[in-house]
């Protein structure tokens, strides 16, 4: 139903939102332009199910939403949108605001991510350069900056517009990082180059299918923050990286999602 009011032709949504209230029952809230678009998807809906089509107030929903995000604490991290001040006392705010790349730092993954950098950075561990694949708002490139400001980071996505994204985050975070649009490793500038440390938050399909790809950029004694993996999918995705021969750790899920470090 979710589909149908969101993708069909005549009724496209603004958006669509499905929440779970309890055992069996869900509820459907779907956004549109106008009344006439409402009613028109309205129709596709199953009469026997109850509906309400209600007007919703014109408001700055964007700034709303923001406003309903706390910050997020990952280690020394304190990630806020710009609506909030920094919380006192941590080392290392980022701020981040919602936007059209995935990366608030309220996903379990990204704070996994930033508990491994934490970590990472408390063991004494200096990677000179590193590559954040897959940065959407760019939040572990940035942390990554904090952490380590001598590093060389360069920030990697398929989509242009996290690219843009990430750049101008930086910007408001007052760190700086080189960043590409790039499918993986397909770009010629990153061919033959390695890193210390490589962080991958994408999904366990592209990290199987990026596996060896990773595992030829990651430098002798580097390694590999590996991210975006729902804890069933932790020992299929371990697999193909143990396969290409590096040494993989799986550490403590996070909501449901867990990360693994991978070194040759
Ligand atoms: N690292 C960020 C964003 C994670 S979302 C964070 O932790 O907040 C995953 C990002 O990976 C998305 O922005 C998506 O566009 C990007 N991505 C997916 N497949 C990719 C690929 N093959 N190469 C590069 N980026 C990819």
């Amino acid at each position: 139903m979710a589909e149908t009011l969101g993708f069909d032709d005549m009724t496209e949504a603004l958006s669509v939102s499905i929440f779970d209230d309890g055992p069996d029952r869900v509820h459907i809230q779907a956004l549109y332009e106008t009344k006439a678009h409402a009613e028109a998807a309205s129709a596709t809906i199953d009469p026997r199910l109850e509906f309400a089509i209600s007007q919703v107030p014109n408001e700055d929903w964007v700034r709303l939403s923001q406003s309903g995000l706390a910050p997020v604490m990952a280690g020394r991290f304190a990630i806020h949108g710009s609506h909030d001040t920094p919380p006192r006392g941590l080392a290392f705010p980022i701020q981040v605001d919602a936007g059209q790349a995935f990366g608030t730092g309220h996903h379990g993954t990204t704070q996994s991510c930033l508990l491994m950098l934490d970590e990472l950075e408390t063991s004494g561990a200096k990677p000179g350069q590193i590559l954040d694949l897959g940065t959407g708002a760019g939040v572990l490139a940035i942390a990554a900056a904090k952490l380590f400001p001598e590093a060389s980071i360069l920030a990697t996505d398929i989509d242009p517009m996290a690219i843009e994204v990430a750049i101008s985050n930086a910007m408001s975070n007052d760190v700086s990082y080189e960043s590409l649009v790039a499918d993986g490793f397909e770009a010629d500038s990153l061919r033959g180059r390695t890193f210390d440390l490589i962080i991958a938050n994408i999904l366990a399909g592209p990290l199987r299918e990026l596996a060896p790809d990773i595992a030829g950029a990651i430098s002798p004694d580097g390694q590999a923050i590996l991210s975006g993996i729902l804890d069933e999918q932790a020992q299929w995705v371990a697999d193909a990286f143990r396969k290409t021969g590096l040494t993989v750790q799986s550490r403590p899920s996070l909501g449901g999602w867990t990360s693994l470090w991978a070194r040759p």
